[in-house]
């Protein structure tokens, strides 16, 4: 078994929604153990979008890092289907943020995830449930990068009233 932690994220639709149904449907990947809070996140790279929910969830798993990686693009594309219309956009991202201690760079996937140490909204729901987690590249904890992250007024990340029980 496999000790994951997976990140996601969305701003269609129904929010909270989008993400119960992603937990819902992760346990047909293996035992979800942990569950973050849920994170109100203003978006960085396109400004002009809504606000993202984001959390993080501990998956253990069989499924191999590719495997799992096809299997949470089948359960992205299927949860999209459910409130838009084919090809229509989004409503949730699922990522690979750690696989146990692996490191990996291929071409379709990059284990620890490449933008998770800069990432505060990937960081901050990961907290909650992997504080004390090594990143195996850096060596640092969840913690540690979350603590090292610069102030900036813009990259607002709240924990949110929103529970997904
Ligand atoms: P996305 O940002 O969700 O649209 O993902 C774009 C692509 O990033 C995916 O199709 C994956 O092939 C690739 N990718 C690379 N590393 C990861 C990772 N750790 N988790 C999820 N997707 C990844």
């Amino acid at each position: 078994m496999a000790s994951v932690f997976l990140g996601l994220g969305t701003n269609l639709g129904d929010r909270a929604g989008n993400l119960r149904m992603a937990v819902k449907a992760l346990t047909g990947l293996g035992d979800v153990t942990s569950i973050s809070r849920v994170y109100e996140t203003a978006p960085l790279y396109v400004l002009d979008q809504p606000a993202f929910l984001n959390m993080a969830v501990r998956l253990e798993t069989r499924l191999a890092p590719l495997d799992l990686l096809e299997s949470l693009k089948d359960l992205e594309e299927e949860l999209g289907r459910v409130a838009s219309r084919r090809y229509g956009p989004r409503q949730i991202d699922l990522d690979i943020l750690i696989y146990d201690g692996v490191v990996l760079e291929t071409e379709r996937l990059s284990i620890p995830h490449p933008r998770l140490a800069e990432r505060r909204f990937a960081l901050a729901p990961l907290a909650d449930i992997a504080a004390q987690v090594v990143h195996p590249v850096t060596g640092a904890t969840i913690a540690q990068l979350l603590a090292a992250l610069p102030d900036n007024p813009d990259d607002r990340v709240e924990a949110s009233a929103i529970s997904l029980s």
